[in-house]
């Protein structure tokens, strides 16, 4: 469904990303880890439009996408929740998701709204709330229920989990794999090494802007190299 090839991306003089190739199949969740500033969340910016990248070459379902704004991507059924939410405060529940559903289709559709509060049981009786009113970790799904207004196929998240309670992030993987049973392909940043391959299907570490490892969630979770220095676990 995506294939990144050879991606490169700078920022000035900075050299954010190095080389990235991966690739995500239809229905598949694959995981791309590695530490603060591996080059992560530049990875999938570039994919999604936000980011130029300066060399390399993107794919979605055979359509070379390199370099296609942000505008031009969501059509073809990609989303992106990027990293720290970005939801509006001050806006309520109902005003982020019709924004998230205008990316796509210009207009105030009622029906995606409907189908995506069934998701989100939690969000449903509050949509005339402001956001704000909302926990972290109800915002983060806040964050999520706006990304899949626009009904995409493939949906990319940048760690959804960051500065949840344990509790809270383990409801978002629950629900990432529940997006997945609804046929959304899924690409999960994370730096939360374990949950993730706990639930992806695949995964690439990525160190300082290139691809160290890659493998099925249980080759990684096997790798010594990854257990030492990404689970924190020495073994005997
Ligand atoms: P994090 O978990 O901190 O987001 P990451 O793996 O997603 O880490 P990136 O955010 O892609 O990493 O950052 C890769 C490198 O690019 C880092 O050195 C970072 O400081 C740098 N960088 C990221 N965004 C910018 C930007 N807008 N301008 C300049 N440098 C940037």
């Amino acid at each position: 469904m995506l294939q990144v090839h050879d991606l490169h991306v700078s920022y000035g003089k900075a050299r954010a990303v190095l080389g990235v190739s991966l690739h995500v199949d239809k229905g598949e969740i694959v995981a791309l880890i590695g530490a603060n500033g591996a080059g992560k969340s530049s990875t999938m910016r570039a994919v999604y439009g936000i980011t130029k990248p300066t060399q390399g070459r993107v794919t979605f379902e055979g359509q070379d996408i390199t370099g296609l704004p942000a505008h031009r991507i969501v059509p073809l059924g990609v989303a992106q929740v990027p990293e720290g939410r970005m939801i509006f405060e001050d806006l309520t529940i109902e005003e982020n998701l019709l924004l998230g559903g205008l990316a796509r289709r210009g207009s105030r559709d009622e029906q995606p709204m409907r189908r995506v509060l069934k998701l989100f049981p939690v969000l449903q009786p509050r949509t005339s709330e402001p956001a704000s009113n909302l926990s972290g970790g109800q915002q983060q799904m806040l964050a999520i229920a706006r990304g899949l207004m626009s009904e995409p196929k493939f949906l990319m998240l940048d760690e959804p989990s960051l500065g949840l309670s344990p509790l809270a992030a383990q409801e978002v993987f629950d629900l990432i794999v529940t997006l997945r049973a609804d046929g959304v392909t899924i690409l999960l940043v994370e730096q939360n090494v374990r949950q993730a391959l706990a639930i992806a299907d695949r995964g690439y570490v990525i160190e300082s802007g290139r691809v160290i490892l890659e493998g099925t969630s249980e080759q990684l979770l096997n790798n010594e190299l990854l257990i030492s220095a990404y689970l924190g676990v020495k073994r005997q």
